[in-house]
């Protein structure tokens, strides 16, 4: 329940990435010694009967469980399956784990290709759901909750980062054709491109979607706070953004879109924003599935003890524990940080100071809901102290005194209540 003004004037004030007209050039990843995809499925006890070590895939290959209906991964490269393993993502997301190792040249699987003559909704839900930007196309398929807005951030929802807005200015014709897919093959009519206000000029008129200006300075990009602006709502406990019918997107993920009906093959490469410990950036290109580690091998970036590696970005970034973590289709950043600046929380308790309300973007109490949330009383949190209008932008961590993990509890609580809801539902 939204009880306050949403919009406060937040200081401090960061402003996002607007990148030059001179566009950096990505540097390429080589192909690594192993490559890893994440079939968004739970490893079964027994093994898969067409997930096996040994087996030769090809790039472009769909990869499923068993040959019945249910999710897929596409293979980034041609290769033998080495291993196949659980993986468990945050917030206790299971998936299986497979990992190739690739030859020296790739072989196309044709199946995606044979889809492009008579190109259909089924055919874009199939094969590139989990292609660069990770579009999400899978939601299409929910006939309960059918999508009928889609909402493309030209931006990066977090500081420091230039992945999609790179894309958004030097793949122009490739966004615009994801977009054209996106209405007359997906059948979406409504489509949104919300870009930061300073580059708006630069793209009005030029995309075959609606444009809408949003303010260039942080957190105006979040998904949440993109939602507050476009559609003047925001998320109920329970509630996602299916649940209004709308699905956001990267620029990256409509570029992928645009470029595999053009070439009739899937992108396996993403782009990615390496924040180093010294504080410089570099934009890479690397295959889905590349280990972190090959990365940083490239810009002779070794990692000490209590080094931090976040994917993401400095503000809502999450803290991945191993250069072997491949890169996902929405890793957007990899962030380095020497141990000597790496902040830690404390168990140091709130001292009211205030800050956090301060800077808040939506004007929440957040020193008393962050002690509801810290006694884990999640649903007191939300019926008091308007659990739901934050949208996870992280500012009040960034400047609380006492270093209490603030978002991490926000999140923690939102996953949580979330849980609560099909339980509940299964018990009436
Ligand atoms: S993360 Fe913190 S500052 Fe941002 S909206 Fe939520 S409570 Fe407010
Ligand atoms: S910034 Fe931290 S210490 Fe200050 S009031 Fe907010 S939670 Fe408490």
């Amino acid at each position: 329940m939204l009880s306050k003004p949403f919009f406060g004037y937040a200081k401090p004030q960061f402003h996002y990435e607007l990148l030059s007209t001179a566009l950096p050039q990505p540097a390429a990843v080589a192909t690594p010694a192993a490559i890893t995809v994440l079939l968004p499925r739970e490893m079964g006890p027994k093994p898969s009967p067409l997930l096996k070590p040994g087996t030769r895939v090809k790039t472009g290959q769909r990869l499923t469980w068993d040959d019945q209906p249910g999710p897929a991964v596409v293979a980034t490269a041609t290769g033998t399956i080495q291993s196949v393993a659980p993986h468990l993502g945050d917030y206790g997301r299971k998936f299986t784990a497979v990992t190739i190792t690739p030859e020296p040249q790739d072989e196309w699987d044709d199946q995606f290709a044979q889809g492009c003559r008579q190109p259909d909704r089924q055919l874009l839900i199939d094969f590139l759901a989990g292609a660069p930007g990770a579009p999400g196309l899978e939601k299409l398929a929910n006939t309960k909750k059918p999508v009928d807005t889609i909402v493309i951030y030209g931006g990066d929802t977090d500081l420091l980062v230039d992945t999609n807005l790179y894309i958004l200015k030097s793949r122009t014709d490739m966004v615009n054709k994801g977009i054209h897919a996106l209405k007359e093959i997906a059948g979406v009519d409504k489509i949104l491109l919300a870009v930061p206000s300073e580059a708006f000029q630069n793209f009005d008129g030029h995309f075959e979607a609606d444009v809408r200006a949003v303010p260039s300075t942080y957190p105006f990009g979040q998904p949440l706070m993109l939602f507050y602006q476009l559609f003047g709502k925001i998320l109920d406990q329970g509630e996602t953004f299916d649940d209004h019918g709308v699905l956001f997107m990267r620029a990256e993920a409509v570029a992928a879109i645009g470029t595999a009906l053009a070439d009739h093959r899937l992108p396996t490469d993403k782009v990615v924003t390496v924040l180093d410990k010294t504080g410089h950036k570099h934009l890479v290109t690397a295959r889905i599935g590349t280990p972190i580690g090959a990365i940083l091998k490239m810009f002779d970036i070794t990692l000490e003890d209590r080094d931090r590696l976040i994917f993401g970005g400095p503000m809502t970034g999450t803290a991945v524990y191993s250069e072997e973590q491949p890169i996902l289709a929405d890793t957007d950043a990899i962030l380095v940080q020497d141990s000597r600046q790496v902040i830690l929380t404390s168990d140091y308790p709130c001292i009211n100071c205030g800050e956090c309300v301060r800077v808040c973007p939506s004007k929440m109490a957040v020193n008393l809901l962050v002690r509801f949330l810290e006694a884990g009383q999640y649903q007191e949190g939300a019926d008091l102290y308007d659990l739901y209008s934050c949208v996870e932008c992280g500012l009040c961590s960034f400047v609380c005194v006492s270093r209490i993990p603030i978002l991490q509890y926000i999140k923690l609580a939102k996953f949580e209540l979330a849980r609560a809801v099909p339980a509940e539902e299964e018990n009436e």
